[in-house]
C-alpha cells in the first residue's frame, strides 16, 4: 500500500513557491473596495450624509429616504466595479460569518435594481442558525439589519453589507448586536463621567487593535489530517525532537513561501479597507502574526472576522491550510488574538493615555476596579472548548484573571494609596517593553506582561486571553459593559459625596482612592505562568476556572443577569439562550473530537501498528530459523502489541463514557459530562498511548503526517 503521507512529503518537497510579486503602492489601492465614510460623503447629498453620521454616532435608525440614497449611491459604485450580487453579511452564533448572495435583479427594482429596503433589512431563512430556543421553527424568521457604522465592501463580485441579526420578536441572535448595545452603554456612562472634566465631550467610543496569531501548514499534510480539518487541532501527534525550545522562530526571517502569502493577504485586506500593518513570525514553528492599526471597535471586530475569511482564501491559493485555532498542536504555543482596547472621546482624548490629571486617574482606576469586580464574567467571555487547551498551558495566560500595570504605574498607584496624592510624571515611559535603554523597562518586564491575561501597555489595555479563533465581539462586549457599569457606580458615588458638601475634585479623589485599595488583589506583575501564582491567586481569592462549561455558569449568575439587563445588552431570555448555545457548542465540539479520536485510532493507528507487527513477526521467524533471533526484537513486538491492546481498550472505555454523555438531558449537564467524564478522563491517556506508538512504529508505516513534518516542512 502506498503510504499517502510519504507521497505528501514528496509533493511538498517539489512545491513551487506561488509568487505574488510586488504589491505596489498601498495608496493606490487602499480602500478601493470599501464604501468608506469618505466615499459616502463624496456621493451623498450633504443633508443625507449628515443623517448617516448621526445614525453612526447615536445608533439612531436610518429613515427610508436616507436608506434609498445610500442604496442608490452604493449600487452605482459597485456595479461600475463589475459587482453583480449583494449580500447581508452577519455573525450568527455559529462563530463564523454568514452570507447569502442575491443578484441586483428584482421585478420591483428591475435589472441592476437595489432599493433602500433591500439595503436596510432582509429576511434570510435563518431557521438553521442556533437561537437557543428563541425562535420556534414555526416562526423561525430572523432579520438582518444594516449597520451603517461598519463600511460596506466588495469581495470578488459581491457587495457585502454588514448587518445585525435579530429574531422576529427583536431578540439578538448574533455577536454584533450585543457589542453595539454595550457600546451604547459605555458611551452613556463614560460621557457622564467625562463631563466632570470636560464639557465638550458628548461621545465616547472604544477602540480595538486585534493582533491575530495563526499557523500555516501545507495543504497536502492537512489533507491527511482529518483532525486538523474537522476540528482545527491535531488530536494525536508525538512531540518532535525539535519544537520551539531553541526559540529560533520568534521574529525570525519569514520563509519565502509564507512571505508571498502575507503579501497577497495584506493587499487583499488593504483593498477592503482593513489597515493591516504588522507581520512577523511567532514563537511556535510555522506560527505567524498579523496586526492591523486599531479602529473603532465595532469596525475592528468586523474587520477581524473578514480578515480571517480572507486569510483562508489566500492561504488556499498558496497551498496552505490555515489554522486560527487556539491550540492546533500540543506542546508548542497556541494562538491568541490579543485585544488591544482603549476608549476615546469625540474631542480626541485617549482616556487611557497617561496624563498627570484626575481625568486619567479616574479612567485607569475604574477599568481596574471593573476587572476586579467582574473578573468572573471576563473569564467567561473568552471561554471556549478550543481556548481551554491554551489557557494555563505554558505559553498562555492562565485562566486566572489579573491585571499587569508595570512598575512605573504600580509605583504611582502605591504612592497614591499611601499619601492620598496623585502625581504622575508624563515624561516617563509607560510602555514597559524590554528595551534596556529605557530606564523604566527592566528586561524581565517584557516577558512578565506577556504572561498576563490583561496588561496595561502604555496607553491601552491588552486583553491577551482572547482565543485566536474567537469572534472577539463577546470579550469586547463584556469589557465595554463592565466598564460602563463601573463608571455608572463611580458617578453615583462621586455625586453623592458632592451632594453632601464635598468639592468635586476631592470627591473624585476620595472614590478613586477607595477603588485603588479595594481592587488591589487583581493587580499582579509577576510571572503568570508560575505555579506560585496559582497559590498566591488562591490566597487573594482570585478564581482559577480552567474549563469552559464551569466558566460559562458565571454568565447566568443573578448579578450578571441584572447587569446585562440594566445596560440593555441582553434580557434574561436572550442571555439564557446564549448560555444554552455556548454549552451546546462546547458539548458538540468535545463530542466531535472524541469520535474522531476513536475513529482515527481504530482505522488508522491500530492498522498501521498491526501491519508493522506483521512484518516484525515474519522477520522474527526468519531470524529464528537462522538462529539469529534476539530477545530485544521480541520485546519490541511485545511492547507494540501491548500498546495496540491499550489503545483498543481505551477507545472502548472512552466510547462508553461518550455515549453516556450524549444521553444527558440538560445542555449544561451534557457539556459538563463531556468535559469531566470524557475529555479529562480519557483524551490525554488515549493520546499518550497513540503517541507512544508513533515513536515505535516504522516511519514508512505511519499514516498521519508527523509534527516534525507539518511544523517544519514548507
Ligand atoms: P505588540 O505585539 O508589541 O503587543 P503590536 O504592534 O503587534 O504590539 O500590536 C499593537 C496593537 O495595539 C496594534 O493593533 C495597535 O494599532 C493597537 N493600538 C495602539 N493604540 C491603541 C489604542 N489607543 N486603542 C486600541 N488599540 C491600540
Ligand atoms: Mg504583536
Amino acid at each position: 500500500m502506498a503510504n499517502l503521507r510519504l507521497r505528501a512529503i514528496e509533493e511538498i518537497a517539489n512545491r513551487k513557491v506561488v509568487r505574488y510579486g510586488v504589491p505596489g503602492k498601498a495608496s493606490e489601492y487602499y480602500g478601493e473596495n470599501c464604501f468608506s465614510l469618505d466615499k459616502m460623503k463624496a456621493t451623498l447629498a450633504p443633508a443625507v450624509f449628515k443623517k448617516v453620521k448621526q445614525a453612526i454616532e447615536t445608533g439612531s435608525k436610518l429613515d427610508l429616504e436616507t436608506a434609498e440614497a445610500i442604496a442608490s449611491a452604493v449600487k452605482s459604485w459597485a456595479v461600475n466595479k463589475g459587482v453583480t450580487h449583494y449580500t447581508h453579511w452577519f455573525q450568527p452564533l455559529t462563530g463564523l460569518s454568514a452570507e447569502k448572495h442575491d443578484a441586483f435583479f428584482s421585478y420591483l427594482s428591475g435589472i441592476e435594481g437595489f432599493s433602500g429596503k433591500q439595503l436596510i433589512q432582509q429576511e434570510p431563512d435563518g431557521s438553521s442558525f442556533p437561537s437557543g430556543g428563541i425562535r420556534r421553527t414555526n416562526e423561525a424568521r430572523g432579520y438582518t439589519i444594516y449597520d451603517p457604522s461598519s463600511p460596506i465592501f466588495i469581495m470578488d463580485t459581491t457587495l457585502y453589507i454588514p448587518t445585525a441579526f435579530v429574531s422576529y420578536t427583536g431578540e439578538t441572535l448574533d455577536y454584533k448586536t450585543p457589542l453595539l448595545k454595550s457600546l451604547n452603554a459605555l458611551n452613556k456612562a463614560a460621557v457622564a463621567v467625562c463631563k466632570y472634566f470636560d464639557d465638550k465631550v458628548n461621545y465616547v467610543y472604544a477602540t480595538l487593535g486585534p493582533e491575530q496569531e495563526y499557523f500555516l501548514i501545507d495543504k497536502a499534510f492537512a489533507a491527511l489530517r482529518p483532525d486538523l480539518v474537522l476540528t482545527g487541532r491535531t488530536v494525536y501527534g508525538a512531540a518532535p525532537a525539535k519544537g520551539q525550545q531553541l526559540e529560533d522562530q520568534y521574529f525570525g526571517s519569514i520563509p519565502g513561501r509564507v512571505l508571498e502569502f502575507m503579501k497577497e493577504l495584506e493587499v487583499e485586506c488593504l483593498k477592503v479597507g482593513i489597515p493591516v500593518t504588522t507581520r512577523h513570525n511567532e514563537v511556535a514553528p510555522s506560527q505567524y502574526e498579523i496586526a492591523p492599526l486599531f479602529e473603532e471597535i465595532n469596525v475592528a471586530v468586523d474587520h477581524n472576522l473578514l480578515m480571517m475569511e480572507i486569510m483562508r482564501k489566500v492561504a488556499d491559493r498558496h497551498n496552505f491550510f490555515i489554522s486560527h485555532h487556539e491550540k492546533p498542536f500540543a506542546k508548542v504555543n497556541g494562538s491568541g488574538k490579543h485585544n488591544n482596547w482603549s476608549i476615546t472621546t469625540n474631542t480626541g482624548r485617549n482616556l487611557l493615555e497617561p496624563q498627570n490629571d484626575l481625568y486619567f486617574l479616574t479612567f485607569l482606576v475604574n477599568v481596574i476596579k471593573a476587572v476586579h469586580e467582574n473578573a468572573d464574567l471576563l473569564r467567561a467571555s473568552i471561554a471556549s472548548a478550543a481556548n481551554d487547551y491554551r489557557l494555563g498551558a505554558n505559553e498562555a495566560p492562565p485562566a486566572i484573571m489579573s491585571i499587569f500595570l508595570g512598575e512605573t504605574l504600580t509605583k504611582v498607584l502605591d504612592e497614591f494609596e499611601a499619601t492620598g496624592k496623585f502625581k504622575l510624571d508624563e515624561k516617563k515611559n509607560y510602555m514597559q517593553f524590554g528595551i534596556s535603554r529605557l530606564p523604566d523597562a527592566p528586561k524581565d518586564n517584557t516577558d512578565r506582561n506577556r504572561t498576563s491575561p490583561f496588561a496595561f501597555t502604555g496607553n491601552k489595555f491588552e486583553y491577551r486571553a482572547v482565543g485566536g479563533s474567537a469572534n472577539c465581539g463577546t470579550a469586547m462586549m463584556v469589557l465595554n459593559m463592565i466598564v460602563a457599569d463601573q463608571l455608572t457606580k463611580f458617578k453615583a458615588e462621586v455625586d453623592a459625596l458632592i451632594k453632601s458638601g464635598k468639592k468635586k475634585n476631592d470627591a473624585i479623589l476620595e472614590v478613586c482612592l477607595e477603588y485603588v485599595k479595594s481592587s488591589k488583589a487583581i493587580r499582579f506583575d509577576g510571572d503568570g505562568y508560575s505555579e506560585e501564582w496559582k497559590k498566591e491567586a488562591a490566597r487573594r481569592g482570585l478564581k482559577n476556572i480552567p474549563d469552559t462549561p464551569d466558566a460559562l455558569d458565571f454568565f447566568i449568575e443573578k448579578k450578571y443577569e441584572e447587569m446585562f439587563e440594566r445596560h440593555g445588552v441582553f434580557n434574561k431570555r436572550e442571555l439564557h439562550a446564549r448560555y444554552e448555545i455556548w454549552q451546546e457548542t462546547y458539548a458538540k465540539k468535545v463530542d466531535i473530537e472524541t469520535k474522531l479520536m476513536e475513529e482515527l485510532a481504530m482505522t488508522s493507528i491500530i492498522p498501521a501498528a498491526m501491519a508493522y507487527l506483521n512484518e516484525l513477526c515474519t522477520t522474527m521467524e526468519g531470524l529464528k530459523a537462522a538462529g539469529a533471533d534476539k530477545k530485544e526484537i521480541a520485546d519490541l513486538i511485545k511492547e507494540i502489541a501491548h500498546l495496540v491492546g491499550e489503545v483498543k481498550e481505551r477507545v472502548e472505555a472512552m466510547r462508553a463514557d461518550r455515549l453516556k454523555a450524549e444521553a444527558k438531558e440538560g445542555t449544561a449537564e451534557r457539556a459538563k459530562a463531556f468535559c469531566h467524564e470524557v475529555k479529562h478522563k480519557h483524551h490525554e491517556k488515549l493520546r499518550e498511548a497513540v503517541d507512544k506508538l508513533e515513536t515505535l512504529v516504522a516511519d514508512e508505516f505511519w499514516p498521519l503526517p508527523k509534527y516534525r513534518e507539518m511544523l517544519f516542512m514548507r
